[in-house]
């Protein structure tokens, strides 16, 4: 018995020593104290023993059993470590990689049309303003003068929310009012706003929320002459070098004068075409910032006048592009958003890949 014990604690160390994974390590378990395990079957051999011999070997074979145990112990808590950090290793993220099947990303034509209309008023030294597209009723509507009485402010053309004094804004102009109380009566102060804006209206002309890009100048001795400047910039910038712009008297409640702004027809030139039908396409409102406006802002409408304007984006996204349902843009529908890759290229300001 003495040699088999001898024999056991050898192999036992040996075998343990040897297995380098967790499953090696489960067989060499087996092996030794499984139901037909070698330290198993020598436990059951002690019966065969004299009554003399049979406690002594038996304490020896406990001893084994407790060294069985711990050098088990320690090795398997060495050799799952290892596994552990293998397999981390081998599972990392690199998020760096490229994907397998890489989907051509662009930007959604209205955020790229925005952009575009961005840099070109950054060029002529505008700033950005973001705002609130929750407003108060104060922002959207009485700042600027649209009257209580005003059909935009009836309940079927604006998304009240429920909350007394706040609607979701109807327009950009807001920020026309945020923007000069900010600037606390300083001039020049020049800034554009472009966002969402909401209102209950569904055709293939108008959605329920579309963007808008509104334009502010405020100093000191600004006049139409000015604001055409812009418009004709604008137009220039967007539609191509020999787009012409027409003005048309017309009536907002925050400019005085107000104007519609035409340009020459972007598909025939302005020759008239079924587009067009005399030659231009009515592209936005603006107008000398009334008054009422001014002071709501904290101006002295006696000592600084400003203009305005502001224009639907996706107007102008449907005017560069070729087609006439907006709500095109907004149906998800990647087969369609993907055919509005780079027609945007002839009109020049163009950079390289979209993204
Ligand atoms: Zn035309």
């Amino acid at each position: 018995m003495d040699e088999t014990i001898e024999g056991l604690l050898a192999a036992i160390q040996q075998g343990i020593e040897k297995a380098s994974t967790t499953a090696q390590l489960e067989e060499v378990r087996v092996a030794f104290i499984g139901r037909k395990g070698q330290l198993t079957r020598a436990m059951k051999d002690l019966s065969e023993l004299s009554p003399e011999e049979r406690p002594r070997q038996g304490k020896r074979l406990n001893q084994l059993r407790q060294v069985f145990d711990s050098l088990y112990e320690a090795r398997h808590r060495r050799l799952a470590a290892e596994e552990e950090d293998a397999q981390l290793a081998e599972e990392r993220l690199d998020m760096t990689l490229p994907g397998r099947n890489p989907l051509p990303a662009r930007l959604h034509p209205v955020t790229r049309v925005t952009r575009m209309l961005e840099e070109v008023f950054l060029r002529m030294g505008f700033s950005l303003a973001t705002g609130p597209e929750i407003e108060t009723v104060w922002y959207n509507f009485e700042a600027l003068n649209v009257a209580e009485d005003h059909p935009a402010r009836a309940m079927q053309d604006s998304f009240f929310v429920d909350l007394p004094g706040y609607v979701m804004r109807t327009q950009t102009s807001p920020m026309q009012i945020r923007a000069m109380e900010e600037a606390r009566g300083r001039v020049p102060l020049r800034i554009i706003s472009t966002g969402r804006v909401y209102r209950r209206d569904e055709d293939a002309t108008h959605i329920p929320m579309f963007t808008q890009l509104e334009a502010l100048a405020i100093d000191r001795h600004l006049g139409l002459a000015d604001l055409k400047g812009v418009l004709l910039t604008l137009a220039r910038e967007i539609f191509g070098a020999s787009t012409e712009i027409r003005l048309r008297p017309s009536y907002f409640p925050f400019t005085e004068p107000s104007l519609e702004v035409d340009i020459s027809c972007v598909v025939c030139g302005g020759k008239g075409c079924r587009t067009c039908k005399d030659g231009w396409l009515e592209i936005l409102g603006s107008g000398m910032v009334h008054p009422v406006v001014l002071r709501n802002g904290g101006y002295d409408p006696d000592h600084v006048n400003g203009f305005a304007l502001g224009l639907g984006i996706e107007r102008v996204v449907m005017l560069l592009y070729g087609f006439d349902d907006i709500r095109l843009l907004y149906q998800n529908d990647l087969g369609v958003l993907s055919g509005f890759g780079d027609p945007l290229a002839p009109m020049g300001s163009q950079e390289g890949p979209l993204l």
